[in-house]
């Protein structure tokens, strides 16, 4: 079953179907998946930016969002995916406990910069849960910009406000 919480119902048979076959094209590492989909969808970016910190697998300008594809283990993600090996266990921790701190360090970077930062994780591309996976990024990345472009906007003072519900009483439909 399908929901479509993005507005991904709008697009073509053709436009769906282009997208239906990035998401179960054979090659399913995940930083692939999430760019045959996004792009698919419509989304330009920009890959493994070397000037930004952390070096972003995804990085979508239009959006000011960097998007981090991470693997279960080496980023330490708190999940069943993860398990520290039975042997050398303590050197495993320390190791990702430093990558994770690592993660964050850069991605409060990025946020200082402007950006917003997504991490998209191995475990949420498994195949059961991709599609709800990735519909939801395309929904948070259009939620991102209309945030970012709603600011513009200054909202009426309330006089204008009230001149608004007047003129919706008097029967003429204001914004139509
Ligand atoms: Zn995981």
């Amino acid at each position: 079953m399908c929901t479509f919480v993005n507005g991904m119902d709008l697009f073509s048979k053709e436009k769906r179907s282009k997208i239906m076959a990035a998401i179960r094209s054979k090659d399913t590492r995940p930083e692939l998946v999430v760019r045959r989909y996004l792009f698919a969808c419509g989304f330009r970016y920009r890959l493994n930016s070397p000037r930004l910190p952390g070096h972003p697998d995804l990085v979508l300008r239009k959006y000011r969002t960097c998007i981090f594809v991470n693997g279960c283990f080496w980023h330490g993600h708190d999940c069943p995916t993860f398990h520290l090996p039975k042997t050398n266990t303590d050197f495993w921790r320390a190791k990702i406990e430093r990558n994770r701190s690592r993660d964050k360090a850069e991605q409060q970077a990025l946020a200082r910069m402007g950006w917003h930062c997504i991490t998209v994780w191995e475990c949420q591309l498994k195949p059961k849960v991709r599609e709800q996976t990735l519909e939801s990024l395309a929904y948070t990345l259009n939620k991102i910009y209309l945030e970012d472009h709603a600011v513009k906007y200054k909202l009426p003072e309330k006089d204008e406000w009230d001149m608004a519900a007047e003129k919706t009483i008097d029967g003429e439909k204001v914004g139509k």
